[in-house]
């Protein structure tokens, strides 16, 4: 078993903000991580939601090690076979005019490629996300997060725009007792145009907020917007770092929305299955359109063979072994049973929301009670995890703690239930 010193080990680790958890991990195959004293954790965080497949998936194991004998790495001008096979797969999957592809590292990464491609093609700066947004650590993708998440305090980016991001169970915007988005949408714009002078390059959003509080897109939202950027002249720039590649039971989330297609389509995570692999995917007009120059990018690991190979085999497996079905399918089991839980306490969980198996479990106060929404997300996640589950907090819109959860979409319904019960627990323990 391991010898390694956790404390000595986090002394030297720069703190980045995050808490270095008490667990260490010896091995992780599928949905379980194991221990150092042999006990079997339910992960339900699929590391940092990439893990798609589950841990260390026996097709990817063999992808990486005949990739890496084979061809491991070249000069950014010469392209292999994994690499032709993936953009010629994504350019099947995706509908037209999504064919081009680059492929590159980390979501930060693609949301960098994102915005300068928009600034590019339309010569302008301008560049608005969801107030409840997040789009990872770097200039552009950290200035363009708006969740707890932002480097507040930081310089960041000229013209960053927040645009109301819809939180349909806070939202102040009700009638006759339904969420209005469409009016909070207008008042978005109305907003904007006071604000924005007048070089609007790009909108980047999430088809689910995942690190916002798990907040769906209503229905009809990215149509509309796609209608408003395009009046507007705004490169539409969807970023499906944890939704794309069957997460949410459809192949991309934004298929959810029959008909409409973004302008930029950026892939992460998932599609990586656990390596660091990004992909931006967009139109030949956009590749084209680019203003005073071509769109330069040439980062070392940009179109790698050996993250491409992970990339195809990935989808390739998703495709094969029909797992959009098994997300949308296990996706329902668990909403029905974290509807239970919330019948069951009731007053404590607020909402039960999120698609597939990208879901999230408000939590709220009780009028009166001593601990704070935050503390008892917190409470909850450190319950589960002694008790087998991992899983994360975020926080909601209202500042209350959405308990998230998501699985690999292999994930078995007896591990479904499972985790079900374990959350059942740690609330059991927590609210008394
Ligand atoms: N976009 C979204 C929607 C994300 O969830 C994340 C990561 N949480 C990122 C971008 C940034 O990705 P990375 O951490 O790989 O840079």
């Amino acid at each position: 078993m391991t010898t390694f010193d956790l404390a000595s080990a986090t002394n030297h680790l720069l703190y980045t903000g995050i808490i270095i958890s008490p667990v260490k991990v010896v091995k992780a195959r599928g949905t379980y991580l194991t221990d150092d004293e042999g006990r079997q954790i339910l992960d339900f965080t699929s590391g940092q939601r990439s893990s798609l497949l589950g841990h260390s998936h026996p097709e990817i194991v063999d992808v990486v090690k005949t990739q890496i004998e084979t061809v491991d790495h070249l000069h950014s001008t010469m392209i292999t076979e994994p690499v032709a096979d993936l953009v010629l797969r994504l350019a099947r999957l995706l509908p037209s005019p999504l064919e081009k592809t680059l492929l590159l590292n980390t979501g930060s990464e693609s949301v960098e490629a994102g915005i300068k491609l928009a600034k590019a093609y339309t010569g302008k700066f301008e560049v608005i996300a969801l107030t409840a947004s997040y789009h990872g650590q770097t200039g552009a993708a950290s200035s363009a997060t708006f969740s707890k998440y932002r480097n507040t305090g930081l310089p960041c980016m000229p013209g960053q725009l927040a645009f109301p991001a819809p939180y349909a169970y806070g939202s102040p915007f009700q009638r006759d007792g339904k969420y209005d988005w469409e009016a909070e949408f207008d008042y978005g714009w109305s907003l904007l145009d006071r604000q924005s002078v007048g070089s609007l390059a790009a909108f980047v959003i999430e088809p689910i907020l995942s690190g916002g509080g798990i907040l769906e897109l209503p229905g009809g939202y990215l149509t509309r917007l796609s209608a408003e950027c395009k009046k507007r002249g705004i490169v539409l720039i969807v970023d499906e770092a944890q939704t794309g590649v069957g997460r949410t039971g459809k192949m991309f989330a934004f298929q959810e929305e029959e008909g409409f297609v973004p302008d930029i389509l950026l892939l992460s995570k998932t599609l990586g299955c656990g390596v660091p692999l990004a992909a931006l995917v967009t139109s030949a007009e956009i590749e084209k359109g680019c203003r005073n120059s071509v769109f330069y990018w040439n980062t070392t690991h940009q179109n790698d063979p050996l993250t491409a190979a992970v990339g195809n085999k990935t989808l390739e497996i998703v495709e094969r072994d029909g797992l959009c079905q098994n997300s949308a399918e296990r996706g329902a089991q668990l909403t029905q049973g974290l509807r239970q839980l919330q019948g069951k306490y009731g007053g404590w969980i607020g909402d039960v929301r999120g698609r597939g198996l990208l879901q999230g479990l408000e939590l709220v106060t009780k009028p009166g009670a001593a601990i704070t929404a935050k503390d008892l997300g917190h409470a909850v996640v450190e319950k589960s995890l002694a008790g087998g589950l991992s899983c994360s907090v975020v926080p909601s819109p209202a500042q209350g703690s959405v308990i998230r959860l998501v699985p690999p979409i292999t994930v078995s319904a007896q591990e479904i239930d499972q985790a079900l019960q374990i959350l059942d627990q740690s609330l059991a323990a927590v609210l008394v």
